[in-house]
């Protein structure tokens, strides 16, 4: 897989986020910025900028097929990389409507990746791995909650967006 997204990005670089003093800056900025809501940036995120995709610790020891769902996630951010441009992704990121408590730039951007996270759960764990109440969960409490500044706090909302895309995943 690897090999095949050099081919696909050709400036593809892994960077292992605890080496990288870039990394452990954002790490404080992500801890100020959501009141120390997301102190488990280095050890459990994994991170797409540009073509660089920055690795959490313990990335080593999750298993190949967990590896991929998670690449393939950050393979949407690459392509949105490519389609925006890093200013452009850091003004969606950032601005529309607000930082945090508000951020539908960001929400749209993770959202696109989420959808990914729901296809690859299916396509590497099977159908009923993507319909898990736990991976739902998960991925709700990453919109609603401090992970990512509390981007989109309508759980409802967040709900449906599920529902949409399993029930695409249902039918293909
Ligand atoms: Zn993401």
């Amino acid at each position: 897989m690897l090999a095949e997204l050099g081919q696909r990005f050709p400036k593809l670089r892994l960077v292992d986020k605890r080496e990288d003093r870039f990394s452990q800056l954002l790490d404080r900025l992500v801890r100020i910025g959501t009141l120390g809501g997301n102190s488990v940036y280095l050890t459990r995120y994994v991170t797409t900028l540009g073509q660089t995709i920055y690795l959490p610790t313990g990335w080593a020891q999750r298993s190949d097929e967990e590896r991929v769902v998670v690449m393939r996630h950050e393979v949407v951010h690459l392509q949105q990389f490519r389609r925006y441009g890093k200013l452009g992704m850091a003004f969606l990121y950032l601005f529309p409507l607000l930082p945090i408590g508000l951020a539908l730039g960001r929400a749209r951007l993770e959202w696109e990746a989420y959808a990914e996270t729901f296809r690859a759960t299916a396509d590497v764990f099977g159908l009923e791995a993507a319909r898990d109440p736990a991976l739902r969960a998960h991925v709700v409490a990453q919109f609603v909650g401090p992970a990512y500044g509390y981007m989109w706090p309508f759980r409802r909302q967040v709900e449906r967006w599920i529902d949409v895309e399993l029930a695409r995943l249902t039918e293909s």
